[in-house]
């Protein structure tokens, strides 16, 4: 069974781009556009947890940020999932925020898609 990566961005484009360069190299991707769409993606999953094999996330989205996102991950069954943040160069606070929050790692954006690959080949729980 493929992968499952769970994708929550704003920016349609960059979900667009990551979703392309994922399941290109085998990951099934499903997406969310904002931390709350995302919590209700997971909730409705009627896959287990542990059928989620990694979350990726931007920081600054609408209705709820990546940092309270990952909060409220880390209180329910897909606490154990990995996390990866998206930042910019300008976020350097961000990273720690979301190292605190519980995220595993964090790619810098704008990013090349072997970075993406390099990364969740990394963290991905299989
Ligand atoms: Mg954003």
């Amino acid at each position: 069974m493929a992968k499952r990566i769970l994708i929550v961005d704003d920016s349609s484009t960059l979900r667009a781009s990551v979703d392309y360069s994922l399941s290109k190299a085998g990951y099934e991707v499903i997406q969310a556009t904002n931390g709350l769409e995302a919590l209700d993606v997971l909730g409705s999953c009627e896959a287990k947890e542990d059928e989620i094999g990694m979350i990726i996330t931007d920081i600054n989205m609408p209705l709820m940020d990546g940092i309270s996102f990952i909060k409220k991950v880390k209180e329910t069954q897909f606490k154990f999932v990995p996390i990866l943040v998206m930042t910019t160069e300008s976020e350097e606070r961000k990273k720690l925020e979301g190292k605190e929050a519980g995220a595993s790692g964090w790619l810098v954006k704008p990013f090349k898609p072997e970075q993406l690959l390099k990364i969740v080949s990394k963290f991905v729980r299989s």
